[in-house]
């Protein structure tokens, strides 16, 4: 049995870690102006259904199957990343949830990455960026299929980690439905979210690290910092 102090002092590691090589920033969701903003769009939301999936494909965030959050759920329950800041609830800085940590952070840098790469190639603008695919997502197959490729890589990355940290496979299926209902994605970004699933499961099924920048760079640092953890805090 690991200590929670031990996995918390691995979770802060992995987000210096992180932060350092993607140029990421990691802020309290409920400290910052523009989420509580997004919450409060939520809560409105909740008033008609076609408002509420226009929201949630507007920014990227991931969720268990639930359905749409409240303005509340969406800062306490959710990591959300904009450009290159990564906005993480109060809650999982306490120990007890530093697994969340090292599960979803990994999963959150790739987005930073995918900003940069797209800010670097001059094909979004550094103050739009990234998130500005997921509301183009309800409306072209284009921009469904790049959100399901990247999110296909993330839930991969996020899966490759939890693996090492001892869970049991995550169904495929989930996550596909879990991308759809979200992201209100289009049939196409479904369609490809679930054949890069399916690579990447077959990669770390393998015994593997998929292919995807975020994931080589945490599993990387947890084998160099923590091999302790292997296995061993998730089941
Ligand atoms: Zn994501």
């Amino acid at each position: 049995m690991i200590p929670a102090a031990r996995i918390a002092e691995v979770a802060d590691g992995l987000e210096a870690h992180l932060c350092h090589v993607f140029g990421a920033e990691v802020v309290t969701k409920e400290d910052s102006a523009l989420h509580r903003t997004i919450a409060d769009g939520f809560d409105v939301a909740h008033m008609g259904r076609d408002k509420a999936a226009e929201l949630a494909s507007l920014i990227s965030f991931d969720v268990p199957a639930l359905g749409l959050p409240t303005g509340a759920q969406y800062l306490s329950d959710f990591g959300t990343t904009i450009a290159s800041t990564v906005a993480l609830p109060r809650a999982w800085r306490a120990p007890d949830r530093a697994a969340t940590r090292l599960v979803v952070l990994p999963h959150e840098a790739g987005h930073v990455d995918h900003h940069r790469r797209g800010v670097d190639a001059g094909w979004w603008p550094n103050a739009v960026g990234h998130s500005v695919l997921y509301l183009c997502s309800v409306a072209t197959d284009d921009a469904a299929e790049y959100l399901g490729h990247v999110e296909g890589d993330q839930y991969g990355t996020s899966e490759s980690v939890s693996r090492w940290l001892g869970a049991k496979p995550r169904p495929i299926a989930d996550v596909v439905d879990s991308l759809r209902r979200h992201y209100a994605l289009r049939p196409a970004g479904a369609v490809v979210a679930e054949a890069t699933l399916r690579s990447h499961y077959a990669t770390i099924d393998d015994g593997g690290v998929p292919n995807v920048r975020s994931a080589r760079v945490a599993l990387a640092w947890l084998e160099a910092n923590a091999p302790d953890l292997r296995g061993a805090v998730l089941s």
